[in-house]
C-alpha cells in the first residue's frame, strides 16, 4: 500500500497516504497506521489494495 510514515516537523509520527491514480497525498497526523486510513476513508479515499483519492474513486475505471 502506498502508505507510509514521513517526517514531520511538528515531531508528531505523520502517515502519507498516495494515490494510485494522481500525485495527490493526504497527511494524517496520527500515532497508528489503521487511525491513518480510517480518517483517509472519513474523507472519501478509498483505502483497498488499491489507494484512490475521493477524485480519482470518481472517474469510471
Ligand atoms: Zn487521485
Amino acid at each position: 500500500m502506498a502508505i507510509k510514515v514521513v517526517p514531520s516537523s511538528t515531531g508528531r509520527r505523520t502517515w502519507e497516504i498516495r494515490c494510485s491514480g494522481c500525485d495527490r497525498r493526504l497527511l494524517c497526523s496520527v500515532r497508528a497506521q489503521s487511525s491513518a486510513v480510517a480518517t483517509a476513508r472519513a474523507d472519501g479515499w478509498v483505502m483497498n489494495e488499491r489507494i484512490l483519492c475521493p477524485a480519482c474513486e470518481q472517474l469510471p475505471r
